[in-house]
């Protein structure tokens, strides 16, 4: 028997809390109140993937909010990425584990009035997320071509590096982690924790898009994979929970008109954006598969600059800013080709709006602060690859020409570059409902009472690392105190048969 319910007509439903969006931070929510007793019913707009689309353009089409398409207003228009299924973005994400820096937890303790006080539990929970999910260092024999070419690199270079840890326990290196893994080898949401929470009580129902929220209800529209209603939703429930993203959850508090379009709802967004730098070796072959991502570099950690080994799979290279002759040769080189993202820990950067026209609104506006480290980052991500491990030239990720052969070319292309010719990336939205900010210590809307948020946007600010375990860490401890209020009793995270890694 399926642990869901995929709905053909009209949905009407009561119970003590209803959780919208099935991401990390809706499955946690729903596993830790349907383990404490209490009532739950968890709305997710999308549908579920275990057998997941294998053409890149259906997959992407069905399992990606707004069909992949959702990008920011502002120049340069930058995408972000989110997942829409069952188990939100953990079914496209890279699967990269990273823990809360020390440093950020305190100050999000601060930033939050004192939501993570007990510094030393936050930790420990987020181990113990981690023996759930069964993390562990991506082993050599999974690194990719481009993984290998980064570790040569930066270890030519000094850097601090080290294979990334992923939550994929019985991965086999296929690369396509983005599109949804084919061969189960992620732990994403929907594999364990959204079965367990089922198996606690917990309703899960798919294709339930939530469109307003009330006073004790949601109401929506009942969708097919395609997004063609169905029938109506409502669900009334004493508390609703927010799960649904960054971007998702200010858009339904906003659209609902329950909070002020220029308030902390919404506000103080960050995107944590990418710029990537390919370097290419003709006379060397680099492509070999392997894990999505397994490669990365902290060494420029202390200017919230992070280095990770790219995706490599499928049609990436057509992003990238070739033109005539050069693109006949690149293009039929692609197994020529390295490829490193920097990832920045952006200051409150962007807006998150009322829907227009059915599509998210995001405005998103670069400091000067963050200008500065997206140049340094293309700097260093060619210095990897040209001084590294010696390529015969790079791109840098820009609109227009940008091909280098040497740090001369590189700093030539650099001087006084705008913002608007870069060519950005995000997948990491978070802090658009801020602790300490939009909500209180324990998640609750500021002037709403009986509406919490538990997902990435209630992040005090952004974690500067891929943030899927700070966000189960946070929504973790938002619903056990949820779950207190309510009368529940918490069980614990880990049952006792569970093997702790080596
Ligand atoms: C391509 C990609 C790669 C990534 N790689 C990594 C990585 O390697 N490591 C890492 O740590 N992080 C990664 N991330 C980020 C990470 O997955 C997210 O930070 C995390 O999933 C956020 O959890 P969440 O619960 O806030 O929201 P999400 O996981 O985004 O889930 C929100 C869910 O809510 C649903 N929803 C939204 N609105 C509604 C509505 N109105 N009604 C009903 N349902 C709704 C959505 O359909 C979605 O399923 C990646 C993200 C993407 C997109
Ligand atoms: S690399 Fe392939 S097998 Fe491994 S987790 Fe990603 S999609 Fe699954």
């Amino acid at each position: 028997m399926s642990f869901f319910e995929t709905p053909t007509g009209d949905v009407t439903l009561k119970a003590k809390v209803v959780i919208v969006g099935s991401g990390p931070g809706g499955t946690f929510t729903a596993l830790t109140l349907a383990e404490a007793g209490i009532d739950v019913v968890l709305l997710e707009e999308g549908h579920p993937y275990r057998n997941v689309p294998l053409d890149m353009g259906v997959a992407v089409g069905r399992m990606y909010a707004e069909g992949g398409f959702r990008t920011t207003e502002g120049d340069p228009p930058l995408p972000v990425a989110g997942g829409k299924a069952l188990g939100g973005s953990t079914i496209v994400n890279s699967a990269l584990c990273f823990r809360t820096p020390p440093e950020r937890v305190e100050e999000w303790n601060q930033e939050s009035g004192g939501a993570f006080s007990d510094t030393a539990a936050f930790h420990a929970l987020q181990a113990d997320i981690e023996t759930l999910l069964r993390v562990a260092e991506t082993p050599d024999a999974l690194l990719s071509g481009n993984d290998l070419a980064h570790r040569e690199a930066a270890r030519a270079l000094g850097w601090r590096e080290g294979n990334l840890r992923r939550n994929t326990p019985t991965c086999v290196g296929c690369g396509r982690c983005n599109q949804g893994c084919t061969t189960g080898g992620k732990n994403s949401m929907d594999r364990e924790l959204l079965p367990r929470a089922a198996a606690a009580g917990a309703r899960i129902v798919v294709g339930c898009r939530v469109e307003h929220l009330a006073t004790g209800r949601v109401e929506g529209t009942v969708v097919d994979e395609q997004g063609e209603a169905l029938g109506h939703l409502r669900v009334d429930a004493d508390t609703i929970v927010l799960s649904a993203g960054s971007i998702g959850t200010p858009r339904l508090l906003l659209d609902s008109g329950l909070v002020d379009r220029e308030g902390p709802v919404g506000g103080g967004l960050r995107v944590q954006p990418v710029v990537s730098v390919l370097g290419y070796f003709p006379d060397r072959p680099i492509f070999r598969p392997g894990s999505t991502q397994g490669h990365f570099s902290d060494q420029h950690a202390d200017d919230d600059i992070i280095f990770e080994a790219n995706p490599t799979f499928g049609s990436q290279f057509a992003a990238m800013p070739f033109y005539g002759a050069s693109m006949h040769e690149h293009a039929g080189n692609g197994g020529h080709w390295t490829s490193t993202g920097a990832l920045i820990r952006d200051r409150p950067s962007a807006r998150v709006l009322p829907t227009s026209q059915g599509k998210a609104r995001i405005v998103y506006e670069s400091s000067e602060e963050d200008h500065r480290r997206l140049l340094k980052g293309l700097r260093l991500g060619a210095s990897l690859w040209l001084e590294g491990i010696r390529a015969k030239h790079v791109v840098l990720g820009l609109f227009g020409s940008s091909l280098c052969r040497t740090m001369d070319e590189v700093d030539a292309k650099l001087a006084g570059l705008p913002l608007g010719r870069m060519v950005l990336y995000s997948s990491h939205p978070q802090a658009s409902c801020g602790m300490g900010r939009a909500t209180s210590p324990d998640g609750e809307v500021l002037g709403l009472p009986g509406v919490v948020v538990a997902d990435a946007s209630v992040l005090p600010s952004n974690v500067g690392r891929n943030p899927q375990i700070s966000v189960m860490t946070v929504s973790r401890i938002v619903a056990e105190r949820l779950a207190v209020r309510l009368g529940g009793t918490v069980r614990p995270l880990l049952p006792e048969t569970v093997d702790q890694p080596g």
